[in-house]
């Protein structure tokens, strides 16, 4: 009889059969990604012991059902490994506005919230190289107008930004934490930002508290090449 000592093997509420962790090596010729938030391999991953190919990062495995994130303090956001709405077979991702192409989101039901795991767990501050300052994570949105990104010149809206306040420096999720591959552009082919217009109708209150710490897990970050395309 085979013996488990030393390994171990859980249940996860996403999949029927037991998941064993184990450290991924292209051996294995996984051709599906993560279950949970759809990247590749890599680092200790949950197998199932009975399917080839479906497997979630130990990260991923670990997030916990329940978190209470600061961009939604009145509701608790549970784990979901299918969309609510039978009826919609992606969810759109609150903090970057992707789609969430059949991954697991932290969901709330009464107000409709959906976010990318990896979304749920961005740190609530980053640096990047291309500013001076901290950038602070911003969950306000810019409902119609679009904001400049001033790490890859684009524009953005219905979506979360890393912002210095006092320089009006924003920038996409992906941009301010390394995972675009526009972040470090050669300089000539930079150019000036566009005029920011949404800044004018942006405003946070100066005395508003700090934002609460993040409850769960907030050192995750993202590993350094998602697909997120
Ligand atoms: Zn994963
Ligand atoms: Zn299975
Ligand atoms: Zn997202
Ligand atoms: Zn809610
Ligand atoms: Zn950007
Ligand atoms: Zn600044």
């Amino acid at each position: 009889m085979e013996q488990y000592n030393q390994e171990t093997i859980k249940s996860h509420f996403s999949h029927p059969h037991p998941l064993k962790l184990i450290v991924y090596k292209q051996t294995l010729n996984l051709t599906s990604p993560c279950s949970a938030c759809k990247i590749e391999p890599s680092g200790m991953i949950y197998c199932c012991i009975m399917c080839e190919d479906h497997f979630l990062h130990q990260r991923c495995f670990d997030m916990p059902k329940k978190m209470t994130h600061p961009c939604h303090e009145k509701h608790s956001l549970t784990l979901i490994s299918k969309p609510s709405n039978r009826n919609e077979h992606f969810f759109v991702c609150d903090a970057c506005s992707e789609r969430g192409k059949g991954g697991f989101s932290y969901h709330c039901k009464p107000c409709r919230i959906d976010l990318h795991l990896l979304c749920a767990v961005m740190p609530l501050s980053v640096t990047h190289d291309s500013h001076v300052h901290k950038l602070h994570l911003t969950f306000e949105s810019y409902p119609e107008k679009k904001f400049s990104c001033n790490i890859c010149m684009n524009t953005g809206s219905r979506q979360w930004v890393y912002r210095c306040k006092s320089c009006g420096f924003d920038a996409h999720l992906k941009c301010a934490t390394g995972d675009a591959p526009s972040v470090h552009r050669p300089p000539s082919q930079t150019k000036e930002p566009a005029p920011r217009q949404a800044a004018t109708c942006y405003t946070l209150d100066p005395s508003a508290p700090q934002l609460p710490p993040m409850q769960q897990r907030q050192n995750i970050m993202p590993p350094p090449d998602p697909p997120f395309e």
